[in-house]
């Protein structure tokens, strides 16, 4: 895989699985930029991170829910490095309850960073990536966008919706040779999944025919694919990375 020359916006690059992403393509050649939302010192480090590598990277500050931000990142990336061709939407939160006690807020949250943020970030990429003749925009879901999972309805919609609102993308822009498709993550090691009791983390590897719990870095090396041309045939597909978990 090689990723040479190509310019990389990963949302949500400072921790977990988006640090992670950022840190593959970057050593596959490609420049990086990413966006977070608070952990300044963290997406400093990784800019540093990226830069050890010999190629290019800076971070924006930038909450993915706002709209008229995002058209901004992406405009400064295609300012500075003359093009964007790859675009990683995989900002995420989740704020977990059951339906009966699940809060207005903690639904509307939920769907505007993990869906909205999605629309804001492809929307803004689109117009670059038709000037550039082509691009590879990957959106990052979860298993439970394909099964549900109780306690998660206002998570679940927001991955089911990604994966809606990227099949309909790739089939607009196909023509354009901006293909987008999705990578649908099981039980990842994460700050996100730290908070997770025993019990509970348990019961995740009892359902994970692999029997374990994955790392960033079995995600990033699929995003990775998909961002090369290796995947150059493959459109509006949904890659599950989960351990057999939802099979
Ligand atoms: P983490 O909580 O470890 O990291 C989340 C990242 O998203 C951080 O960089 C954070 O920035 C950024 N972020 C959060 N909210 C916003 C926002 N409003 N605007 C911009 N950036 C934001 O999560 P993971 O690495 O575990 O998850 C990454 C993605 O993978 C998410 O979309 C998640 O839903 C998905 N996923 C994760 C799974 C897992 O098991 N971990 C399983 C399935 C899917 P900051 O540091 O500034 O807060």
């Amino acid at each position: 895989m090689d990723l040479k020359g190509k310019n990389c916006l990963v949302t949500g690059g400072s921790r977990g699985i988006g640090k992670s992403i950022a840190l593959t393509l970057a050593k596959l050649g490609a420049n990086v930029a990413i966006t977070y939302a608070r952990s300044v010192d963290a997406a400093n480090e990784v800019v540093k991170e990226i830069e050890a590598l010999g190629v290019n990277s800076v971070s924006f500050q930038a909450d993915a829910v706002q709209f008229e931000r995002a058209e901004e990142v992406i405009n400064e990336i295609v300012g500075a490095w003359g093009s964007l061709d790859v675009l990683v939407n995989n900002a995420g939160i989740t704020k977990d309850n059951l339906i009966l006690r699940m809060d207005e807020q903690a639904w509307d949250d939920v769907i505007t960073t993990n869906l909205k943020s999605i629309f804001n970030y492809s929307k803004a990429a689109t117009k670059p990536m038709m000037r550039a003749r082509g691009g590879s925009v990957i959106n990052i879901s979860s298993v439970v966008g394909i099964s549900g999972n109780a306690g998660q309805s206002n998570y679940s919609a927001s991955k089911a919706g990604i994966i809606g609102f990227t099949k309909s993308y790739a089939k607009e822009l196909a023509s354009r040779n901006i293909r987008a498709n999705v990578v649908a993550p099981g039980y990842i090691l994460t700050e996100m999944t730290g908070s997770l009791n025993e019990k509970v983390l348990e019961a995740i590897k009892q359902e994970t025919p692999l029997g374990r719990a994955g790392e960033p870095e079995e995600i990033s090396n699929v995003v990775a694919f998909l961002a090369s041309g290796l995947s150059s045939y493959i459109t509006g597909e949904v890659i599950r990375v989960d351990g057999g978990m939802a099979m």
